[in-house]
């Protein structure tokens, strides 16, 4: 039995393979494709959907991971499809590169990390998957192809972010760029300052996102900008902040709330009282990531940038209108418009909204409500979190919708790849 990070996705597979080199994945492709079987690649079980799901031939690509070239001149690294993001990032340090923006974590795969959209906030700086240059695929029928933006551009178009549907990635090449550092500047601020003043953080950040504290008027700001002098968190500070109280204080007082939802209104005031500012510099990756052990579940939505201030001050009423108790801080990022049929920032400014529950909460009423909102300014979820939607309200909010489907048509005619979540949110083949 194979279980999700979050623990609320399960599968049993018919065959777990653990295929090494392209060959190997082409021809575990090819065969299971021959007998009539499914088959999904597998990250590091990091999405909170059930869009890695199998009952057929469950490709785990942890054999699959080494570094294949670093190209200098054009800082360009290809890397095999199961490596993690942090030896990744680890490869790059060596060789004096960089990726320009990541998200908030770095134990996914890089391609389990650009199937789904993961991004993390950038004023002009988009997803990972927005910054790969070249794509190796096993497709359906055992083929291996190559797409970038010079080699079949509608193919790479749409593979970088391809939910898994149009064939098994075998190799990610990013176009990296010199390693930098970042200050990161984080500091408490009003709620109501923050979302007044919400465009003219992003402009004046490189980087620049939030937390808001549900039941208080309190958001915790992160900016982060380009530096030359290092200046880290000393090693006991960062064990104090990151391991100890984002983690350790953390899990015991989300346990605490789940026992007795009614005190979570008071952890949280306690909490945004207790918010200090901190500023340190440090090499871009561990400043973009931090370790993150408390389990939850959670949901996110991409609206249109200039609607988050509305609709954000829209959901801080949710928590208490619906008589419900969050102990978890709402998280609010950006990205730039980017040119990913199926990134959630696909051709428009956007603000990301991520709500969360401590694992184990109910969650089905305080989605359901988040989820209805971000519907009045056409939100689109992130492919690897919770949500409702289906392949009908899906094709209103991407203008490319059936240009994807018809890719995967293409490739994909018997539906080799698909699973119960393919089906419902881009339809049966
Ligand atoms: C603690 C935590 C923090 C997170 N932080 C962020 C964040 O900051 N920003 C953000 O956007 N998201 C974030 N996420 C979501 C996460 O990044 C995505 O769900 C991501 O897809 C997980 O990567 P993975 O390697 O675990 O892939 P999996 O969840 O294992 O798989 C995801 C999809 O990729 C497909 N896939 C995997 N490998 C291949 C392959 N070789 N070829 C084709 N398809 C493949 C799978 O079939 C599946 O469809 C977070 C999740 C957690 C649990």
């Amino acid at each position: 039995m194979w279980r999700n990070w979050a623990g609320n996705q399960a599968m049993s597979p018919a065959q777990v393979m653990h295929p090494r080199g392209t060959d190997e994945i082409a021809a575990a492709v090819k065969e299971a494709a021959s007998g009539g079987r499914r088959v999904k690649a597998i990250g590091s079980g990091h999405s909170f959907t059930g869009i890695g799901l199998t009952d057929g031939v469950l490709l785990q690509l942890d054999r699959h991971a080494e570094l294949i070239k670093v190209d200098q001149e054009s800082k360009q690294v290809t890397v095999a499809a199961g490596m993690p993001l942090s030896t990744l990032n680890a490869t790059l340090i060596e060789n004096g590169l960089g990726l320009t923006n990541m998200g908030d974590i770095d134990v996914q795969t890089v391609s389990g990390a650009i199937s789904t959209g993961t991004h993390g906030t950038g004023r002009a700086s988009g997803s990972i998957a927005h910054q790969v240059a070249g794509l190796e695929l096993a497709l359906a029928d055992g083929s291996v192809v190559n797409c970038s933006r010079q080699e079949r551009p509608e193919l790479f178009e749409m593979a970088r972010v391809g939910l898994g549907a149009l064939g098994v990635i075998t190799a990610v090449t990013f176009q990296a760029e010199p390693m930098f550092a970042l200050t990161a500047d984080e500091r408490p601020m009003p709620l109501d300052d923050v979302l007044d003043g919400f465009e003219e953080l992003v402009a004046g950040n490189e980087h620049f996102e939030f937390y808001w504290f549900p039941h208080t008027r309190v958001a915790l700001t992160k900016r982060n900008n380009r530096s030359t002098e290092l200046a880290p968190l000393s090693r006991r500070r960062a064990w104090v902040d990151d391991e100890l109280l984002s983690n350790k204080v953390f899990e015991a007082t989300c346990r605490a709330g789940a026992l007795m939802p009614r005190i979570i209104p008071g952890i949280n005031k306690v909490a945004a009282r207790a918010l200090s500012a901190r500023t340190y510099t440090d090499v871009a990756p561990h400043v973009f990531t931090s370790p993150r052990k408390v389990r939850f579940c959670e949901m996110e939505y991409a609206v249109p940038r200039a609607d988050l201030p509305a609709v954000f001050r829209e959901l801080t009423t949710l928590p208490e209108s619906m008589g419900e108790r969050i102990s978890f801080p709402v998280e609010c990022r950006v990205a730039p418009a980017d040119d990913i049929p199926l990134s959630t920032a696909s051709g428009r400014d956007s603000a990301y909204i991520a709500v969360h529950v401590f694992r184990g909460t109910r969650f089905d009423r305080y989605f359901d409500a988040v989820e209805k909102l971000m519907g009045t300014v056409a939100g689109r979820p992130h492919w690897g979190k919770l949500h409702n939607l289906d392949a009908a309200v899906l094709r209103e909010r991407y203008p490319r919708f059936d240009d994807f489907l018809a890719v995967r048509r293409e490739l994909d005619p018997e539906g080799v790849f698909r699973n119960a979540y393919l089906d419902r949110v881009l339809g049966p083949v």
